[in-house]
């Protein structure tokens, strides 16, 4: 387990995006997948008790482009004189712990919202944000699942809709280029991938790039395994050895060598999975013949179970 890792694991700062984070327990001990689900079926209550006393560490990146981790997604912040941009809202339990993370980088007020995706902990802070001024810019299916209540299905947890706030003012279908304090902000939609509404931001001028996905895959919400590889492409195919990688969740400065691991990953399992399933495997057979097996060292310790990936994906493939 790297450091960072650790820091997850203590903090139990859970993503929703890749629900059985919650496999290690309270107590210290890998939980049974029966387990793990049913404690994942509390993940927005316990998301939003750790968000309400979780410290923000604040990470300064390049220029102007800092992040703050504590509370749900990483969120990303460009400071400037046309106000601060955020890219992510994180728990709206964490608002005062933000906000005096936002005011040690700068002054200025927050002008500026722009979620990557409409899961929970990417935008429960939209409304708060919305009433200290920043306008909210998303893909206009996150406009679309935010205005209605959702049910995720993995999750199997219901999501009121979202007060009028917190409702994107600015919505895009494809692409679009902002240029806010001096930086370039280029929103690129994926397509359906881990929701049918994710974005990245890329900043060109500190050679940074935020995505905000993970390695769950939202079939409520038009996810697929197929759209997060090409997802996950196009992030490899955008980025640098010396571009700094800011993923939804986990170690907020990452880089383009574990974007590719993440690449790697996913097209192994998908291609594990998908030849049990043409071998006429059920799925208990499928999930019993370890198709992630490879990977979980790395990658099944603590953001996603074998199993529950195996499910997740097996179903699309
Ligand atoms: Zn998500």
């Amino acid at each position: 387990m790297d450091p960072s890792q650790h820091r997850f694991f203590s903090r139990r700062q859970f993503c929703l995006c890749c629900v059985t984070g919650v496999a290690f327990s309270a107590t210290g001990g890998w939980l049974s997948p029966q387990q793990a689900y049913a404690e994942a079926r509390n993940i927005v209550d316990l998301i939003r008790d750790d968000a309400a006393k979780a410290p923000i560490k604040v990470h300064k990146l390049r220029g102007n482009v800092s992040i703050l981790e504590g509370s749900g997604g990483n969120i990303a912040v460009i400071t400037g004189a046309e106000g601060k941009v955020f890219i992510d809202a994180g728990i709206t339990a964490s608002r005062p712990r933000i906000l005096e993370a936002a005011n040690s980088l700068g002054r200025d007020p927050i002008k500026h919202l722009i979620n990557t995706h409409w899961h929970f902990d990417h935008t429960d802070g939209n409304q708060w944000l919305n009433q200290e001024g920043a306008a909210i810019i998303a893909h206009e299916n996150t406009h679309k699942h935010l205005l209605v209540a959702q049910r995720v299905e993995d999750w199997d947890f219901n999501f009121p809709s979202s007060p009028l706030p917190a409702i994107p003012t600015e919505t895009i279908s494809s692409e679009k280029t902002l240029k806010l304090n001096g930086s370039t902000f280029h929103l690129k939609y994926y397509g359906p991938a881990h929701t049918d509404s994710d974005l990245s931001v890329a900043i060109p001028e500190a050679d940074v790039f935020h995505y905000g996905v993970y390695p769950f895959i939202d079939y409520s919400t038009g996810g697929n395994i197929d759209g997060m590889i090409k997802a996950a492409d196009a992030n490899v195919a955008v980025v640098t050895d010396k571009t700094i990688v800011i993923p939804g969740h986990g170690n907020p400065v990452s880089n383009k060598a574990e974007l590719s691991a993440y690449r790697d990953m996913l097209v192994a399992i998908r291609d594990n999975v998908a030849k049990l399933k043409r071998q006429g495997r059920s799925l208990d057979e499928t999930i019993a013949a370890k198709p992630t097996a490879a990977f979980d060292a790395r990658w099944g310790q603590f953001v996603i179970t074998p199993a529950f990936f195996t499910r997740l994906v097996y179903q699309g493939v």
